[in-house]
């Protein structure tokens, strides 16, 4: 994962330095050290963490402010600038010629919940689920006789995102619509497709709100 620093849990003279700066701002690098009985460069590390995670404005020959910004605030807009190309997996795609058996190999063999149909230009025609195999096991026919196209989810009821579009979008997606994934996708021939180009699910939007509780995203 990337890392930088965001929404911290601050140190006690961070904390302190915030107080100072809520009490007495606009206040110098300077005039903070001086209260705090250290130097201007001991602060310097602390000041810019301070800065890039937002508690604190700097403007050059006036000094620091307090952005008034909680830590809950500060998350917020955190998670609202995160995009799906920072959480995404490999899309795992099939051929919608591909039979229900061969697509219920796939998802065995490659481990996961949702798989892509392409035609045979790779341009993304539908979308199978475990309980869109499930039913059609359900049926009295071979499986290796039904070709997927028959039960996928197909365009253009298809939900999907792209790499620009914010983690927080795709999550609301996901929950309105009572899905597991989205193909992240790219247009073709001017519009009149969608090449699939990545995946991502409730696994990944997990993992993201492990790294923010470890202080380990963008
Ligand atoms: P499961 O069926 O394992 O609970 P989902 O909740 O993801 O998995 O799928 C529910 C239904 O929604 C299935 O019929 C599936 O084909 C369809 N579906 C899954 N993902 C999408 C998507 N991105 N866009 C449209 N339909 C989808």
């Amino acid at each position: 994962m990337l890392k930088a620093v965001e929404t911290i849990e601050l140190t006690n003279r961070q904390e302190h330095i915030v107080d100072i700066v809520k009490q007495n701002g606009p206040i110098t690098g300077e005039q903070i050290a001086e209260r705090l009985s250290l130097t201007r460069a001991t602060l310097r590390p602390d000041l810019a963490i301070l800065t890039m995670a937002g508690y604190l404005d700097a403007r050059p020959r006036v000094g620091y402010f307090y952005t008034g910004k909680t830590g809950t605030e500060l998350l917020g807009e955190k998670v609202k600038n995160i995009t799906v190309r920072h959480y995404q997996s490999r899309p795992i795609v099939v051929q919608e010629s591909s039979s229900v058996y061969d697509a219920i190999c796939t998802m065995f063999l490659e481990d996961v919940g949702t798989l892509f149909v392409t035609d045979k230009q790779t341009t993304l025609v539908g979308v199978l689920s475990r309980k869109d195999l499930l039913r059609a096991s359900l049926g009295k026919q071979a499986l290796e006789s039904i070709p997927v196209s028959i039960i996928m989810t197909r365009m253009p009821n298809i939900t999907v995102c792209k790499e620009d579009d914010l983690i927080i979008e795709v999550a609301k997606k996901l929950i309105n619509k009572q899905i597991d994934g989205l193909p992240i996708v790219q247009d073709v021939d001017y519009g009149s497709g969608y090449e699939v180009i990545g995946r991502i699910t409730k696994t990944n939007i997990t993992s993201l709100l492990v790294d923010l509780a470890n202080e380990e995203t963008i």
